[in-house]
């Protein structure tokens, strides 16, 4: 029987709902559980896949191909579970299956309303069935009270009565702020968010209650009073040196007993946490520091490449180094002399990205890395400038580019070795693809599989010649460069299976220079880094000897 616990949060945002969540699932998981989570979003976008980085940072894509919330990324880091493109849905998403229904005729004629048509829908969605999991964990996103969250926390109310007693636990995240004035912790801001959930009829099992200072047993006992729940379900969450401490410190203040208190389990196994004491010990025992750039354009917000940095970490703790990551600008050397920026890094990172902006600081970064033999990563565009870099500087195609840059422009200026995609396959079916269609959902998105060349420096990082990594991207490095590029010692190491799309570039004369078209960074965890990023801090970390 699959039981649920669901995830709301309060007070304000960025509580580390998410974060709560996947460390939750860790530590079922820990007591032989399975579990899978999963976040219902209340904004309209129909998925984050058109929404700016800027606002809203990185999507998150799953090996079905769904672009998702960045939290999947954090419950897939903590569980090890492949998210699926089922695991997220947003209110646009609920809305417009709804609409499609209406429209093809599906209710029959009804008043199609809030309750039950869209209610139905979400709880359709929450639903897993008897037995795929023990614990399906359902985040709700967004704060209690928000308008356009209503209708979830009325469908998880709803769901709640729909099942057998003690089938469902609602845990609420609140804050405890410190009133320095005062020198005082407060607590009426959560007692105020417990009655706006229950004026709803939803009566929170568990308080899980983020505060800078320690809550004391008396704050807790009042916290337990006032919002009518258990004094030891008033679970104190602090500040962490790194996020990966959460399972262990969760479980010391009493987590995951509690939920299991509050589902009435008795029998639960105690947790096997080896693998979050490894992660732990790995974290405290780095030595030394390797200073890894990130060349991006969206460096504002961190959470824009949060995968990404998270990857870093774990290669870190795979080569018991710290990772020091620093964000610079693509756009400070467009026009500006690429060494005065980027001397004295140990390995250059160039991310994901859309559109020209910034892009010539990419190719000026990937030369720089090239010339002075600093390790180098290029992730999707990273890879397409690094090979657009190649074309120009060493095979002499002067106007080397990408289609996408002229697309954007409506001006003929490049010559692209990297094209757009109009057919590939897909598993067992041909997907094709036009550059006018709607930005939404339309790229190579998921997983693929590729073949790597024996006795490259990837496959010797993979172990071995077949690999399946994360895609998202329209624009590809056109194969037929590939005689000139390889004549210059730019090897085409990964393949797509058919041979059709370069997949990873390699410099063989380089001690440590690599463009993926994919992203290997979103399938990297703490316990099982990827390899890409693991090698590369690896080679970070000679470089860091040798200087
Ligand atoms: N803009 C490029 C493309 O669509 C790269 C995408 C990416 O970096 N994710 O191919």
């Amino acid at each position: 029987m699959a039981r649920y616990i669901f995830i709301t949060g309060g007070v304000v945002s960025s509580l580390g709902k998410g974060l709560t969540s996947a460390a939750l699932g860790a530590l079922l998981q820990a007591r032989g559980y399975s579990v899978r989570l999963r976040k219902l979003d209340p904004y309209l976008n129909v998925d984050p896949g058109t929404m700016s980085p800027f606002e809203h940072g990185e999507v998150f894509v799953t090996d079905d191909g769904a672009e998702t919330d960045l939290d999947l990324g954090h419950y897939e880091r903590f569980t090890g579970v492949a998210a699926r493109n089922t695991d997220s849905v947003s209110s646009g998403r609920i809305y417009s299956t709804v609409l499609e229904k209406e429209r093809r005729g599906d209710y029959l004629g009804k008043t199609i309303q809030v309750i039950p048509h869209v209610t139905n829908q979400i709880k359709d969605f929450i639903d897993i069935g008897n037995d795929e999991v023990d614990f399906m964990l359902c985040e709700i996103g967004g704060t209690v009270g928000d308008i356009e969250a209503l209708p979830f926390f009325e469908a998880i109310r709803q769901f709640s009565q729909d099942k057998p007693r003690g089938q469902c636990v609602f845990m609420h995240l609140t804050l405890i702020p410190f009133l320095a004035a005062a020198g005082e912790l407060k607590t009426k801001p959560t007692q105020h968010s417990v009655k706006e959930l229950r004026s709803i009829g939803i009566a929170p099992d568990i308080l899980v209650c983020r505060s800078e200072h320690i809550i004391p047993e008396k704050e807790r006992d009042k916290i337990a009073l006032f919002c009518n729940v258990r004094t030891d379900s008033v679970i104190p969450a602090y500040d962490l040196k790194s996020i990966y401490e959460a399972p262990m410190a969760y479980h010391n203040v009493g987590l995951d007993q509690a939920v299991l208190d509050a589902f009435s389990i008795s029998d639960a196994p105690e947790p096997d946490l080896t693998r979050w004491h490894d992660v732990e010990e790995r974290i405290n025992n780095a030595e030394g520091c390797v200073r890894v750039a990130i060349v991006g354009k969206y460096v504002q917000l961190s959470d824009a490449y949060k995968s990404i940095a998270e990857a870093l970490t774990h290669g870190g703790m795979a080569n018991r180094v710290r990772v020091k990551v620093e964000w610079v600008d693509a756009e400070i050397f467009d026009d500006d002399d690429a060494a005065t920026h980027l001397a004295g890094f140990h390995a250059i990172l160039v991310p994901g990205g859309f559109g020209e902006r910034g892009t010539e600081g990419k190719i000026r970064a990937a030369q720089f890395a090239r010339e002075h033999k600093v390790p180098y990563l290029g992730i999707c565009l990273g890879m397409q400038m690094a090979v657009v870099e190649a074309a120009r500087n060493v095979a002499g195609i002067a106007d080397a580019g990408s289609e996408e840059f002229d697309f954007e422009s409506g001006k003929k200026r490049f010559t692209p070795v990297i094209y757009h995609l109009k057919e590939w396959v897909q598993g067992n079916y041909t997907v094709k693809r036009k550059q006018s269609d709607d930005k939404g959902g339309t790229m190579r998105l998921g997983a693929y599989s590729a073949t790597l060349a024996e006795g490259s420096n990837v496959a010797r990082i993979y172990g071995t010649t077949d690999i399946e990594e994360r895609h998202r991207h329209r624009y590809e490095v056109d194969v037929k460069y590939r005689e000139a590029l390889e004549s210059k010692g730019l090897k085409f190491s990964g393949m797509s299976p058919d041979g059709m799309l370069p997949e990873i570039v390699e410099w063989t004369d380089h001690p440590w220079f690599i463009g993926v078209q994919f992203h290997p960074e979103l399938k990297s965890k703490p316990f099982a880094p990827s390899p890409i990023f693991a090698d590369f801090i690896r080679a970070a970390k000679d470089m860091e000897r040798m200087v």
